[in-house]
């Protein structure tokens, strides 16, 4: 890799490592974490060249990861209402090759999910080897809406014996040991929160309201959710302090301004690549002298006065 691209990489791992919530922290979103953060030496114009640059970057690691086939990456983004999850899939993943990229999106569970122990739909969607997996909402409604409105767990189908009191406690400690349990088999686990304030939430939905081109994405819903805010805030922090491991640390993003926002989720993004470090596959000899049998085919079928090889030109030339 390049100096300068190393460079890059560092300066983006350690804006990553910055974001991280200490396994076994208690943390409190309010006393913690300020919605409307950027550094103070970077600047707007700064932060979009520094994610033009991250983007360069995941898409060379994404086309050694494809290629490796050994590890998958699983980008879990959690989110209040208009905190931003859609926007930031779409910036954050433009240079990639859409191939190696699933986004799946949860919604209120079917009723054949409902049939179904709590994190069978989730591993449905699960990335393969070589693949990034983005889950807009994930597992992770299993302890937040479902903990907010306790009615949904009535549509669980639960055994009498695993509800009670204790259920959530027991939530953290399946998820926990669910992503332990992909990590170790080569599926890195990558968390996301994107910390939004009221106050932008607020705004965001006014802007749904009067502009006509975002009047689609305006949902009635979201404002009665809205009411809800503090028990979210609770249930978000609850969850940031039981689910923060060493194998799968959570990411708390400010969310308020949009332009650090991707670049946050690019740079921890690039930051779980860079740890992995895909490399292409060598071949062994047998591979190697395969291709060599086939090049001589094909340098024999070179045109009268042509080049026997133009790729082999172009590939000395670049070094
Ligand atoms: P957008 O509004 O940006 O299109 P969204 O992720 O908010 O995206 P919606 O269709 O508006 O999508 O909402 C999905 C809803 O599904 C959310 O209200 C969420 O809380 C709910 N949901 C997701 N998972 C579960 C679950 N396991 N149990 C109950 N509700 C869930
Ligand atoms: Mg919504």
């Amino acid at each position: 890799m390049a100096a300068e691209s190393t460079k890059t990489v560092k300066r983006l791992s350690e804006l990553a490592d910055s974001l991280r919530v200490k396994p076994g922290a208690t943390v409190s979103l309010d006393k913690d974490f300020d919605p409307a953060f950027t550094p103070a030496s970077l600047t707007r114009k700064q932060g979009d060249e520094l994610l033009g640059q991250s983007i360069e970057q995941l898409a060379a690691y994404q086309d050694r990861l494809a290629a490796q086939e050994t590890y998958g990456v699983l980008l879990v983004l959690q989110a209040i209402d208009a905190g931003g999850k859609d926007g930031t899939i779409k910036h954050v993943m433009s240079g990639v090759n859409p191939q190696g990229v699933q986004v799946h999106s949860f919604k209120v569970p079917s009723a054949e999910e409902l049939r179904h122990d709590f994190l069978w739909r989730y591993s449905q969607h699960l990335p393969a080897r070589g693949q990034i997996g983005i889950f807009n909402r994930s597992h992770y409604e299993e302890v937040l809406v479902v903990r907010v409105h306790r009615a949904l767990l009535d549509r669980q189908k639960l055994p009498a014996g695993a509800r009670g009191s204790s259920l959530f406690k027991r939530r953290y400690r399946e998820i926990n040991n669910w992503e332990r349990y992909l990590v170790a088999n080569g599926i890195k686990v990558v968390k996301v929160f994107l910390n939004l304030s009221r106050e932008e939430q607020r705004k965001r939905f006014l802007a749904r309201i009067d502009l006509a081109e975002k009047n689609w994405k305006f949902s009635a819903a979201d404002v009665a959710e809205r009411a809800h805010w503090d028990d979210y805030q609770k249930a978000f922090s609850e969850m940031l302090s039981n689910t923060s491991t060493k194998w799968a640390p959570w990411h708390v993003v400010p969310a308020d301004h949009k332009w650090f926002t991707h670049l946050a989720v690019g740079a921890t993004l690039l930051a779980a690549l860079a740890e992995i470090d895909p490399q292409y596959p060598k071949l062994d000899s047998e591979a190697r002298g395969g291709l060599d049998e086939a090049k001589k085919l094909l340098e024999a079928e070179a045109p009268k006065g042509g080049a026997k090889d133009p790729a082999a030109m172009r590939a000395a030339s670049a070094t």
